[in-house]
């Protein structure tokens, strides 16, 4: 049977590989690869609303089924920071824009911000939006809990793996093997809560 065709709203190449494994039904492309080139500004203000402005930009532009995510860490000591702003996180406590490695920054700031909190309690959290061309709107929401290490542990993953230690796992994201870790992580859950709803709209 053929494959349906689904527009990632991402270039990021380990969430386009978390898509295509844990969505096999569906073929995906990658927006910027069919001439989608806008900045989309994130001016949401909740991980939902972040994914749906991706999402709505790029179904509107191609009249394809587009699906966004929006995702980040937040933690319990920091008030919930640095939650929607994970991306850009060092970026916004003032580390130079030319730094290269921005989630090497990303974990730097972190582990600075908890120096000497024993609350080291964190989760991500993960909203991800499939936005169709007709204007039908699905969005779903995932979370995964741990606690920030003194310490980076493992070299997989990215972002915040290397810091991050998975309650469920009982190992760092950055140790873990990706099947194990798209097992229990937001984004997987975000997209599996997703798939149910899709199936539950195909099924009368
Ligand atoms: P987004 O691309 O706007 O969704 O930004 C998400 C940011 O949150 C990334 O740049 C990472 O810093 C962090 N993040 C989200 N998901 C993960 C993950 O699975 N592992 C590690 N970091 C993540």
């Amino acid at each position: 049977m053929e494959r349906k065709l689904i527009v990632a709203a991402t270039g990021n190449v380990h969430k386009l590989r978390e898509f295509r494994e844990i969505l096999p039904e569906y073929e995906f492309a990658i927006a910027k690869d069919l001439g989608f080139s806008d900045e989309v500004e994130e001016t949401g203000k909740t991980f939902e609303e972040n994914a749906l402005i991706k999402a709505r930009a790029v179904a509107n532009a191609l009249h394809l089924p587009a699906l966004a995510d929006d995702s980040g860490l937040c933690v319990d000591a920091l008030g919930g920071a640095p939650g929607i702003f994970s991306a850009r996180y060092s970026f916004l406590l003032g580390s130079p824009a030319e730094r290269k490695d921005r989630d090497a920054e990303n974990r730097r700031c972190l582990l600075q911000g908890l120096q000497g909190k024993t609350d080291r309690r964190a989760h991500f959290c993960c909203a991800v939006a499939l936005v169709f061309p007709n204007g039908l709107e699905l969005t779903a929401e995932g979370k995964s809990f741990g606690r920030i290490l003194e310490a980076e542990e493992g070299s997989g993953g990215f972002g915040y793996d290397p810091l991050f230690w998975s309650d469920e796992l009982q190992k760092s994201f950055a140790s873990a093997r990706e099947e194990e870790k798209n097992a229990v992580s937001h984004r997987g859950r975000a997209l599996q809560a997703l798939k149910e709803r899709l199936a539950s709209l195909a099924s009368p």
